[in-house]
């Protein structure tokens, strides 16, 4: 019974795996980078993502997918900034997977597009294991959810360029170990580039920004 259950979720992989190489052929004929956000339900994808896009919208053509269980409360936020947003709602999967990207990807003009923002469901876990065909992954990890999670949570870690920690100008106010949070980061994932931010405050967010834009110019 075990055996079977992995043999299928191997399949299930496989299978999303050849799609996202077809997305991500895709992306790459049409000129635009594709970044996966991840993160946990409330550590502050769609706030960052607004704080982002004021910052951005000016610079560069962006456009989002809003990945959600039921509602299209993010995707309404994101619009309000001024970009293209295309909604999925996963009626609860708890994960986007590269053919959901695909569908998606046929309502949006990839060719006036340079960078697509994905806003993955919010979970720690599935997320980080199917392939979308993006170019890079990243994964916010706010103050509030604790310094334990790089440790507990490893692929998603492993799998993410960048990590955003998140709510930062929290940090007297919990047990938060920066430290060994930025160790145990570290350990999993030696290039990975750390940014401590607040989307309330400011803090980190310009050379956040920054980072972003040498992602899309290169
Ligand atoms: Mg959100
Ligand atoms: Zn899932």
């Amino acid at each position: 019974m075990i055996k079977l259950e992995i043999k299928l979720m191997k399949n299930i992989l496989g299978a999303n795996d050849e799609i996202a190489a077809l997305n991500r052929k895709l992306f790459a004929e049409r000129g635009v980078v594709v970044m996966n956000l991840m993160g946990s339900p409330g550590s502050g994808k769609t706030t960052l993502l607004e704080k982002t896009l004021v910052r951005l919208v000016d610079k560069i053509k962006i456009a989002v997918i809003e990945g959600d269980l039921f509602t299209a409360k993010d995707a309404e936020r994101i619009e309000r900034a001024g970009v293209e947003v295309i909604q999925i709602n996963t009626a609860g999967g708890c994960h986007l997977d590269a053919a959901m990207i695909q569908k998606a990807c046929t309502s949006l003009d990839l060719n006036a597009i340079d960078l697509l923002i994905v806003e993955n469901v919010g979970n720690l876990v599935c997320p980080a294991e199917f392939d979308i065909g993006e170019n890079f992954k990243a994964v916010v990890l706010s103050i509030t959810e604790g310094d334990d999670k790089p440790l507990k949570y490893p692929l998603i870690f492993k799998e993410s360029e960048v990590t955003l920690l998140n709510k930062i100008d929290l940090l007297p106010f919990t047990n938060f170990d920066l430290r060994s949070a930025r160790e145990d980061l570290i350990t999993l994932h030696p290039t990975i580039k750390i940014f401590e931010t607040s989307c309330t405050g400011g803090t980190g967010l310009e050379d956040w920004c920054t980072w972003l834009l040498q992602k899309v110019a290169r």
